[in-house]
């Protein structure tokens, strides 16, 4: 019995040291894992500072996209293609336009007048009116006042908003000295008056100045600067 009491004394002590080299061992795990968590703690406390601060940031700021175009040219038409016409790198298609405008649409996207971009988002004068609310605002512009832009881009923005029932704008950016003004095959024709007004009286067209006669206006002296920006507005 004796015997048997002292085995299993010696099975109990050698148990009892096990545990506690297994709490020793549990002991410098818990430790090192602490010293390393000081640290990924930290790391996650900064990281999720930097997400709060910068939420807070951008919930302050609406990003506006404006997107420039030039020249729409109609692939499907021969007489806009080489030979016929020349092609130019500011070119860009009514059949990609088309695309684009019907994906801006379809995703509930506000074609913003730079009236709207002013009043709204930059001088915030008025509330965004109740209809607008939740609208993602993009503006679509025309640089230049290239006849392809009336006879291509145009139809295709009446369409759309005929089909979604939803109006939106073109800003387009003109140069008054070339309103009209054709210079053959080897340059891009440019739209009319009466081209910019039929767009604007159809509710599309919101027409901007680029200057008089398209100089670069950050390298021309300080009267050529007022006529070219009071000229464009006559
Ligand atoms: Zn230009």
């Amino acid at each position: 019995m004796v015997e048997v009491k002292s085995t299993q004394i010696g099975k109990e002590s050698m148990r009892f040291e096990q545990l506690l080299e297994n709490i020793k061992f549990l002991k410098i795990f818990l430790l090192r894992l602490l010293h390393k968590a000081k640290w990924i703690y930290l790391l996650l406390i900064f990281a999720i500072a930097i997400g709060i601060s910068g939420w807070t940031v951008e919930s302050n700021f609406i990003r506006i996209p404006i997107i420039g175009f030039h020249d729409i040219v109609d692939t499907q038409n021969p007489a806009e293609l080489p030979p016929q016409r020349l092609a130019f790198s500011i070119d860009y298609t009514k059949q990609d336009l088309s695309v684009f405008l019907e994906y801006l649409i379809k995703e509930n996207y506000w074609l913003l007048s730079s009236q709207d971009l002013y009043v709204y988002f930059i001088e915030k004068s008025q509330p965004i009116p109740a209809q607008k609310i939740g609208q993602k605002p993009i503006m679509i512009a025309f640089d230049d006042g290239y006849k392809g832009v009336h006879e291509n881009a145009l139809p295709v923005l009446e369409k759309l908003a005929l089909a979604h029932n939803k109006k939106g704008k073109f800003v387009l950016f003109v140069n008054p000295h070339f309103l009209g003004v054709d210079m053959g095959r080897d340059f891009l024709p440019h739209t009319t008056c009466n081209d910019l007004r039929d767009g604007y009286k159809k509710g599309f067209y919101d027409v901007q100045s680029h200057g008089f006669t398209h100089k670069n206006l950050t390298q021309i002296n300080g009267q050529e600067l007022e006529f070219e920006i009071a000229k464009s507005k006559l």
